[in-house]
C-alpha cells in the first residue's frame, strides 16, 4: 500500500504520530537517519496527559508502568555536595497531592522513564495491536530525508539512498535542528543558546549507592564539579550526569573518557572505577518556538515536536509537548485523508493555531523553571554566568584562564562540605529559605500538563469576546470549549465502567467505530428543569441526521434517575453496542454513579468531544444540538449533517 504520510524522524514525536496514524488506518512511512534507536536516555518525565495518550490510544500503560521505577524512588529533588555526600536540602513532591481538580484528574499519573526505554515500546506500537485492516507503519532506519518538493497535489521526497517517495503530507519530526524546517525557511522565535551541557550516560555499580534515600534529580555543588544528576534507574545503576559545557572555550574533545569518568565520580561521590561512561553527548538548551508550523504554500508539510519547539528541560516539557502535538495532528491528518473536502487546509492549519500557543506557554514555563534552578545555584554562591555558555567574560579570556576562573568559582563550594562553616551555613540557610518559600523546582504542573486549552482552532466558532473571557477563566477548575474533556467515570447499566476521556479510543479499538469519532455527551436536565418536549426534539433531530464522521451520543443519567428502572435488563456493553446504531449516530446510555459528571461538567449540561478528547462545544442539554454552529469553521466538512434516507 502506498504511504499517504511520510514522517521524518523516529524520535518520540515521530513514532507517537506513526503509532496513532497506524491505528487510524493511514498508510505511513517513517524515515530515520540513524541505523537504530538511541540508547542515550535524554528526557525521562512522562506527564499525565502523555500517559493518557500512551494508555488510552496506544494501550502502553502496563508496559510503561512496569518499566518505570517505583514512585517513591523519584518523588524528590535533592541539593547536595555529591549523591553520596552531604545532603543540603530535599524537596518531596507528593504525587498523590497534585491539587488535581475534577477536570484535571486523570486515570494515569506521571511516570519517570527514560526516553530510550519508551522508544522501543512506541516502535512496537507502530506494528502491533492494530485494529483489523490497519496497515503497520513502514519504519525505515539508516536512511535520511534529503530534500522535498511540495505541490498542491502532494510532497515529492528524496531520500539519502537515492530513493524517492510521493506522499500527501510530510511531517518534520526531525528534532531541534530540523533540516525540513530549514528548507522551508521557517525561523525560530525566542531565546537561543541559553546554555550548553555535556550529557554523560553512566552505569554505576549498584553497590556504590543505596536507593534508600533516592531522588529523581540531584543538584550537585562541590569544588570538583557542579552538575545535575538524573537517577534514571537507581537499582539498575543507570544515571545521567549533566555538566556545564562552554563551546566558546571548550571542545567535545576536552571531555574524553577519563575526564568524564572523573567528573561523574565527583558528582556521585564514588570512586571512578565504579563508574562506566556509556556515552557523552553535548546538548544546547534553547527556549524557542518555530514561527510557523505548517508550510505556507500548500500546507502539506507540518512541523512536530522539537522541530517546532525547543525548551530548557526544567519541568520536562520537551518530549511531552511533542507527544501531544502528534496527538493533535493524527486525527486531523486521518480526517483530511478520508474526506475529500475543501476544508482540509483549514483543519490542518488549526494544528498550528491550537498547538503553537501551548508550545509558547510551555516555553515560558520552562524558562521560569530554569530561572528557579539558577536562583537555587545563586543561593549556594554559584552565579551561572561564569559556569555556562552565557559566561561572556570567560569566553573572552578563553582556554586555560577560563578553566582556572571556573575552578576558582567552584573552590569556594568547599564551605558546603561540612556543617559549621560560617559561609557554608549561611548559604545552606539561604537555599532552605528559598525552597521553603516555594522557590524550588516543582515536579508536577497540573495547569500546563492537563488543563491547557485551545482558544481557537477546530472548535465551535467563538467571538473574540468569548475567546478573551476564556483566556481569563480560572484554568484548572473549568471545563470549557478547547479544554480536554474531563476524566469522568461513567457506568453502563450492565456495570461496565469507563472514563469519558478514554471513550473515543475504546470505541475505536473495540471496533464499534471505524475511526476515532466525535462524541456528543448530554446529561439529563435537572428534574425541575426537565422538559420532555425539548429533550424529545433533540432526540428526534439526532435520529434524523447522519453526520459524515461517526457520531456517538452518550446520555448521562444521574444515579437517582435510575431508581425504579429495571437495570437488570441486559444493556449493551461497549462491544455489542453497535446494535443501537441509527444511521451513523450511535447511542450509549450511561450512569453518573459517582457524580463525576455532575461535579466536573454539571447536570443538565452537554458537550461535544473531538476525536482527541478536547471539547469542541459546551452547552445546556435543553438546547437542541445544532451542527450549523460549526459551518464556518474547519469542522464544517466533518460535521456537516446529511439527511438519512427513510
Ligand atoms: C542529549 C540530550 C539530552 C536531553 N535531555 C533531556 C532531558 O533531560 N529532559 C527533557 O525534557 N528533554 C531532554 N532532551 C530533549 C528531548 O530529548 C526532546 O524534547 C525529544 O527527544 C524530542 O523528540 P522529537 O521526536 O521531537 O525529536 P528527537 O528526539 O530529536 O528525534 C528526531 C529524530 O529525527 C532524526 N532525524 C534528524 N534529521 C533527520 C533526517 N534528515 N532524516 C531522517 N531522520 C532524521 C534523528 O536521528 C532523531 O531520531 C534532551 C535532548 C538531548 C539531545
Amino acid at each position: 500500500m502506498l504511504p499517504r504520510v511520510a514522517i521524518s524522524g523516529a524520535g518520540p514525536s515521530g513514532l507517537t504520530l506513526a503509532a496513532l496514524l497506524a491505528r487510524m488506518g493511514v498508510p505511513t512511512v517513517v524515515i530515520e537517519k540513524q541505523t537504530k534507536l538511541p540508547t542515550h536516555p535524554q528526557a525521562h518525565y512522562i506527564n499525565a496527559r502523555s500517559m493518557e495518550i500512551f494508555s488510552h490510544d496506544l494501550g502502553l500503560h502496563k508496559q510503561l508502568q512496569r518499566l518505570s521505577p517505583p514512585a517513591e524512588q523519584w518523588n524528590d529533588f535533592v541539593w547536595c555536595t555529591s549523591v553520596a555526600g552531604r545532603e543540603l536540602a530535599r524537596i518531596g513532591h507528593a504525587l498523590s497531592d497534585t491539587r488535581l481538580t475534577p477536570i484535571t484528574r486523570s486515570a494515569f499519573g506521571p511516570i519517570h522513564l527514560s526516553q530510550s526505554k519508551i522508544l522501543p515500546e512506541l516502535l512496537k506500537s507502530t506494528q502491533l495491536g492494530l485494529p483489523a485492516a490497519c496497515p503497520p507503519a513502514d519504519v525505515r532506519f539508516g536512511v535520511a530525508c534529503s530534500s522535498f518538493n511540495e505541490t498542491s497535489e502532494g510532497v515529492h521526497l528524496r531520500l539519502s539512498n537515492g530513493e524517492t517517495l510521493d506522499v500527501d503530507y510530510l511531517v518534520a519530526a526531525d528534532g531541534a535542528n530540523s533540516k525540513i524546517r530549514e528548507q522551508l525557511g521557517i525561523k525560530m522565535a525566542g531565546r537561543p543558546r541559553l546554555s550548553s551541557l555535556m550529557n554523560l550516560h553512566l552505569r554505576v555499580a549498584p553497590e556504590a549507592l543505596s536507593s534508600a534515600h533516592s531522588a529523581m534529580l540531584y543538584f550537585v555543588f562541590n569544588p570538583k564539579v557542579v552538575a545535575v544528576l538524573v537517577a534514571h534507574d537507581i537499582d539498575a545503576g543507570e544515571w545521567v550526569c549533566q555538566v556545564p559545557f562552554s563551546p566558546d572555550f571548550q571542545s567535545e574533545a576536552d571531555f574524553d573518557l577519563s575526564v568524564c569518568q572523573d567528573l561523574a565520580a565527583a558528582a556521585l561521590g564514588v570512586s571512578p572505577n565504579m563508574v562506566d561512561v556509556l556515552s557523552a553527548r553535548p546538548w544546547t538548551m534553547h527556549a524557542e518556538v518555530a514561527e510557523q508550523w505548517v508550510s505556507t504554500n500548500h500546507g502539506r508539510v507540518l512541523l512536530c515536536g522539537d522541530a517546532a519547539h525547543r525548551f530548557p528541560p526544567a519541568g520536562g516539557f520537551g518530549m511531552n509537548t511533542g507527544v501531544q502535538d502528534a496527538h493533535n495532528l493524527a486525527w486531523k491528518l486521518a480526517s483530511v485523508l478520508s474526506e475529500e473536502s475543501d476544508q482540509a487546509p483549514a483543519l490542518l492549519r488549526s494544528y498550528e493555531t491550537e498547538r503553537r500557543p501551548v508550545a509558547v506557554n510551555n516555553t515560558v514555563l520552562s524558562l521560569k523553571n530554569y530561572e528557579r534552578v539558577l536562583a537555587a545555584c545563586r543561593a549556594l554562591g554559584i552565579d551561572s554566568g561564569g559556569l555556562d555558555s552565557n559566561g561572556r567574560f570567560l569566553a573572552q579570556v578563553g582556554g586555560v584562564a577560563a578553566e582556572k576562573a571556573l575552578a576558582l568559582a567552584r573552590a569556594q563550594l568547599g564551605c558546603l562540605e561540612k556543617p559549621g562553616h560560617p559561609l557554608g551555613d549561611l548559604r545552606v540557610q539561604q537555599l532552605r529559605r528559598l525552597l521553603a518559600q516555594g522557590g524550588g523546582l516543582p515536579l508536577v504542573f497540573p495547569k500546563h500538563e492537563l488543563a491547557f486549552a485551545y482558544s481557537e482552532g477546530a472548535l465551535e466558532a467563538q467571538t473574540a469576546q468569548e475567546a478573551k473571557a476564556i483566556d481569563n477563566a480560572a484554568m484548572v477548575d473549568t471545563v470549557r470549549v478547547g479544554s480536554r474533556a474531563p476524566h469522568c467515570c461513567l457506568e453502563l447499566p450492565s456495570g461496565h465502567v469507563f472514563s469519558l476521556a478514554d471513550l473515543s479510543a475504546q470505541l475505536h479499538s473495540s471496533g464499534v467505530t471505524r475511526r476515532r469519532c466525535f462524541i456528543l455527551v448530554r446529561s439529563e436536565p435537572k428534574e425541575e428543569e426537565n422538559d420532555d418536549r425539548k429533550g424529545g426534539i433533540q432526540d428526534r433531530a439526532l435520529g434524523q441526521i447522519k453526520c459524515r464522521q461517526p457520531l456517538v451520543v452518550v446520555t448521562v443519567k444521574s444515579d437517582l434517575d435510575l431508581k425504579g428502572e429495571n437495570t437488570s435488563v441486559s444493556a449493551p456493553s461497549l462491544h455489542d453496542w453497535s446494535a443501537t446504531t441509527s444511521g451513523s449516530v450511535k447511542h450509549l446510555p450511561c450512569i453518573d454513579a459517582l457524580g463525576d459528571w455532575a461535579n466536573a461538567v454539571g447536570q443538565g449540561r452537554s458537550l461535544l468531544m473531538r476525536p482527541d478528547g478536547h471539547v469542541a462545544w459546551l452547552g445546556d442539554s435543553n438546547e437542541s444540538f445544532d451542527f450549523s454552529r460549526f459551518k464556518n469553521g474547519p469542522l464544517a466538512a466533518l460535521l456537516a449533517p446529511v439527511r438519512v434516507e427513510k
